[in-house]
């Protein structure tokens, strides 16, 4: 018996919406990290280095005219990828304080923000109630409670104080109510990242998110050109989580 041959499909990501560079803690300068993208047939990269306010890894102010030059000169010389600059901005406060100033607003063609460690906080009165209570909270169970609730306040104020379009490893490093966030995420059209490199979100909080009308993409979160477009086991989890490929917007079969 003849045996039918069946293609199978491969799932590929079409824009890379989360990277990083030489201008954080990227290996690889952005041209580098464009010819990578264009090599491995992506129609489109955002350049998404740390926000300012980390003291390490952040893109000083003075580097976002620097890094859209860059960019609007390959824009100009490639006509088969679309290069946007961006910036993962850091969660700063428990009011959604978010390291956004003019330099970030006036050069990048959107913003994204997550939580990372080692920021330096919005107000002194944040490094009490909101990043000690946090790194607390993972060797002492009792303020779990606490941290989440805080933490799920914290993401929906940000959704509605600024204009982001995408969550970066939501709920990785700090615990939230994905079914709260995702809620309003999907009313302010923010877009849920599903990060190969974090934990969070996995398939059962994708699951819960799906319920509302909420957007989704997978980066790679490179941070050389060896990691771009590089999708490890996300094809996996959105199947255990049973999500259509058509929430997810920056991904083709
Ligand atoms: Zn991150
Ligand atoms: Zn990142």
């Amino acid at each position: 018996m003849r045996r039918k041959t069946q293609k199978r499909k491969i799932m590929k990501i079409k824009h890379d919406m989360h990277t990083h560079t030489t201008y954080s803690h990227g290996k690889n300068t952005i041209a580098e990290m464009v010819e990578q993208a264009r090599q491995i047939g992506l129609t489109a990269i955002t350049i998404s280095d740390h926000g300012r306010s980390h003291p390490v890894f952040g893109v000083k102010k003075e580097n976002f005219a620097k890094m859209r030059a860059e960019i609007d000169v390959l824009n100009k010389k490639y006509d088969d990828i679309d290069i946007y600059l961006s910036v993962e901005s850091n969660i700063i406060g428990a009011n959604g304080n978010i390291d956004i100033g003019e330099e970030e607003k006036k050069y990048c063609d959107w913003i994204s923000a997550g939580y990372h460690y080692g920021y330096i906080p919005a107000s002194i009165k944040d490094i009490f109630v909101f990043s000690l209570p946090n790194y607390a909270a993972r060797v002492l169970p009792f303020l779990k409670k606490y941290v989440v609730r805080m933490n799920t306040r914290t993401y929906i104020k940000m959704m509605k104080r600024y204009n982001i379009k995408l969550i970066t490893h939501p709920g990785d490093k700090i615990p939230i109510d994905v079914d709260a966030v995702a809620k309003v995420a999907a009313e302010n059209d923010v877009i849920l990242e599903i990060n190969p490199r974090h934990d969070h979100l996995n398939a059962e909080e994708i699951k819960i998110a799906m319920k509302y009308p909420v957007n989704f993409a997978i980066n790679s979160d490179a941070h050389t050109r060896q990691a771009l477009g590089d999708m490890r086991d996300t094809p996996q989890i959105i199947k255990d989580a049973g999500i259509p490929i058509s929430r997810i917007v920056n991904i083709e079969e």
